[in-house]
């Protein structure tokens, strides 16, 4: 089984005393972070130890999903300088940026390049990669363990194409920064009704939704997402867990 816990919810900056970007997702065998934003350590190190951490895999270089990457690198100096930890930290993230060049940082963490076309297997857990519509490229990533599905969007906008890179999630976690009325205010990002078509379309059993902006009641997206899709739409909390 796979689970999901957010660490951070936010588009652009944390709320108070919260934190942008940051998923968590663990197996009997893995400790991995989805994106790594401003806050998510915070968050990530009440729930394991730096020594525990496998990989970290980054949609994109926009800092509400990567402004925590430089204290995560002290924090493996740290678990590496005391003993508590022997290998680098891998970082997968794509080579598209000059910040590529930032994810390795002496022997505490070494950067990894995905593409599209990349297959990671780590021990079991598959990850496959889809590049989205976005102002910066990012890449939505598919995890894939003992028959269960994750997919993450990242960042993106409407796009169809990506229906068929998230058929049959067991869970879709999908940015949602704007409301229904407000389609086309920042391209790049996706509505409500958008998150809840795309999940319609691709046939996914649940749909988690996430990257919130910070106008408005986001209370009402789940409702608004639920319009267009029959499975079951959650709204990302901080420290909630999702099984599958
Ligand atoms: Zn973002
Ligand atoms: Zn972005």
């Amino acid at each position: 089984m796979m689970k999901l816990t957010v660490l951070g919810r936010w588009g652009a900056y944390p709320a108070p005393g919260e934190a942008t970007s940051g998923y968590l997702l663990e197996t009997d065998r893995h400790k991995v972070l989805v994106d790594c934003g401003s806050g998510v350590l915070a968050n990530l190190f009440k729930l394991i130890r730096q020594e525990e951490l496998d990989a970290l895999f980054l949609s994109h270089y926009h800092y509400d999903h990567s402004a925590d990457l430089g204290c995560l690198q002290y924090a493996m100096k740290i678990a590496m300088g005391f003993k508590r930890r022997s290998q680098p930290l891998p970082i997968y993230g794509n080579n598209r940026s000059s910040r590529y060049s930032e994810l390795s940082y002496r022997e505490y963490t070494v950067g990894k390049e995905i593409h599209p076309d990349t297959i990671v297997d780590l021990s079991g857990l598959k990850v496959t990669f889809y590049q989205t519509v976005h102002e910066e490229y990012n890449l939505a990533m598919r995890f894939e363990y003992e028959g269960k599905v994750l997919v993450y969007t990242g960042d993106l906008g409407p796009a169809t194409q990506i229906a068929e890179f998230c058929k049959g999630a067991d869970l879709l976690i999908c940015e949602t920064s704007l409301f229904e009325h407000e389609e086309g205010l920042f391209p790049g990002h996706m509505t409500t009704k958008q998150a809840g078509e795309l999940a319609e379309k691709a046939g996914v059993k649940e749909l988690l939704l996430t990257h919130f902006p910070h106008i408005g009641e986001i209370q009402k997206m789940p409702s608004e997402a639920a319009k267009y899709f029959q499975g079951q739409v959650w709204p990302a909390e901080i420290n909630k867990s999702y099984g599958l």
